[in-house]
């Protein structure tokens, strides 16, 4: 780390979900636009120590990143937004925070101390925002949870402690409250904003920025009377109005001066405009598509966050073709109960999206034979190829009871525990009573394509690396029965032993894969399986 590295400290205030990752990845952005560079991590109050086990239900999307740490959902925002890729050096909970604290103590490393929440904790919460920093200009941290929480206050004294020894010259704090809006008095209400601040102050931290969302313009009075509560520039007490896509928040967060605010901070230059030519592009297509297309997601999980970078990289795959993608979200059990041809004749493509656990599979199985008995483009994920996979082995080759030993002990095991592979020449091996948690095939893995097949005319290319999280695979040895039901395996693992990609050769457009390339997928750089993906959707559409 340089002496030169700033650091960008984001809380949140009021109520929880008001977008503090969305922000923080905004604001890098921008600053990124402005020719720095930039580092987003997230630190994760709770006490679990990755989000690996936690019910997508509760807590949305687990995002994994390259290098295999599964991850708070906010990291997907990082990548997607700045185009950097997040490390295990990104993403900490106080699990992990206490983890290693509790390791170092039955280690002896504490030599006879009293292990105490201050200094031991907060010391390897400081060193957790400090390690693996090279040259970035500024480091951007964003604290999970709302400032109250029991949990949250190690992490607010960490940072607290660290902008009193890096200077307040080197360090930001930027604060996300919520202005409500109450229609009986026609205003929106300031007090929980000054309430926030003032617990925030409590902890001895005193905002830099307020960032406040709102429905609607604040007033200017309303913005002074904020400014003199909180002891915060009337300048630097900024609207974050709701955005119609979150795609058009940096264009409107810079509009509103944040950018602005944090380098006259810190003293670096305001008179050059940042570069936002990139955003205002996608801002526009996504403001004024050609036209609409109907995808349906047929998955399991009620709550769309479940499903965050998957929804992104439709949304992306739609910007390169300049559609717009609006998703249909079916319940696999709806499928089960009501017929694939009730739910899914409206629809120009179908997406089985990963899952875990038996619930409503057989709703994705029949969405895969609809697809395939149709001509209408199926993408699956993970689950989802393993579902097609089934569905083949079922009805195309005959085997009646095939299924995956996740779902079902008395089945033709097609999809199978995966109790070995190889990591950077290692071997990884696992056992069915192991741990749960971190356990699975986890991260980017090579494939290679087969030559002349669909998936290598999309990715232009027969070696490719995505990210895995699995724990069950294809049994390769069901090669032969599937290409002569038309699916071919036409992307493998490099030592030719795992199923990475299936594709049906009697299709328009069905291709399953084992990894999630919605992980890697950004608005600028929009993942090659989503840009076609829609296309066959938007032609099959015009085709109806
Ligand atoms: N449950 C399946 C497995 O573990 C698929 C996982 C997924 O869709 N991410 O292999």
């Amino acid at each position: 780390m340089t002496d030169k590295t700033k650091f960008i400290f984001i809380t949140g205030g009021v109520v929880s979900s008001l977008g503090k990752g969305l922000a923080s990845a905004s604001l890098a952005a921008l600053l990124q636009a402005r020719g720095y560079k930039v580092r987003l991590r997230k630190l994760d109050p709770y006490l679990n120590v990755d989000p690996g086990t936690m019910n997508p239900c509760q807590h949305g999307e687990v995002y994994v990143t390259d290098d295999g740490t599964e991850a708070d959902l906010d990291l997907g925002h990082y990548e997607r937004f700045t185009g950097i890729s997040e490390t295990k050096y990104d993403s900490v909970t106080s699990g992990k925070i206490y983890q290693s604290v509790l390791d170092k103590e039955r280690h002896g490393d504490y030599l006879g101390a009293t292990i105490q929440v201050i200094p031991h904790v907060t010391n390897e919460i400081k060193s957790f925002i400090l390690n693996n920093i090279t040259d970035e200009d500024f480091i951007l941290c964003e604290i999970g949870g709302t400032v109250g929480d029991i949990e949250g206050q190690p992490y607010l004294e960490s940072i607290r402690q660290l902008a009193y020894e890096l200077g307040r010259e080197r360090t930001m704090f930027v604060h996300l409250t919520l202005l409500p809006y109450i229609p009986t008095a026609g205003e929106l209400k300031t007090k929980p904003t000054q309430h926030s601040v003032k617990q925030l102050q409590e902890y001895g931290i005193q905002p830099d920025i307020l960032l406040c969302r709102s429905q609607m313009e604040i007033p200017q009075n309303e913005k002074r009377k904020i400014a003199q509560f909180c002891n915060v520039k009337e300048e630097c007490v900024i609207a974050a109005l709701d955005a119609k896509s979150i795609y058009h928040v940096p264009l409107a967060y810079s509009s509103e001066g944040l950018d602005f605010q944090v380098c006259k901070y810190f003293h670096l230059n305001t008179e050059q405009q940042p570069d936002l030519q990139k955003w205002q592009n996608i801002s526009e297509v996504i403001t004024h598509p050609e036209g609409e297309v109907n995808i349906a997601v047929v998955g399991k999980y009620q709550l769309q966050e479940a499903y965050k970078s998957l929804a992104e990289a439709l949304t992306h795959g739609g910007i390169a073709n300049k559609f717009k993608v609006k998703i249909k979200w079916i319940d696999a059990e709806d499928v089960e109960k009501q017929g694939a041809n009730t739910l899914l004749n409206d629809v120009s493509g179908i997406l089985v999206p990963g899952g875990f656990g038996a619930r409503g599979t057989e709703g994705k199985i029949a969405a895969a034979k609809y697809a395939r008995e149709n001509h209408i483009p199926y993408l699956g994920i993970c689950f989802g190829m393993q579902m097609a996979v089934i569905e083949t082995m079922r009805n195309l080759v005959g085997i009646k009871n095939a299924n995956s030993s996740e779902i079902s002990d008395d089945c033709e095991a097609v999809v199978g525990l995966m109790t070995e592979w190889d990591k950077d020449g290692a071997k990884q091996i696992r056992h069915a009573d192991g741990d749960l948690g971190g356990t699975m095939r986890l991260g980017a893995y090579p494939t290679i394509l087969q030559e002349g097949s669909k998936i290598s005319q999309i990715y232009k290319t027969t070696n490719i690396s995505e990210r895995h999280r699995h724990r069950y695979e294809v049994n390769i040895n069901y090669e032969r029965a599937l290409q002569l039901a038309g699916m071919i395996i036409s992307g493998k693992s490099p030592d030719g032993k795992l199923p990475e990609i299936v594709e049906r050769v009697d299709h328009p457009w069905f291709i399953g894969v084992q990894f999630h390339p919605e992980l890697k997928s950004k608005p600028f750089e929009p993942h090659p399986l989503f840009v076609s993906f829609v296309k066959a959707a938007i032609d099959n559409s015009r085709l109806i």
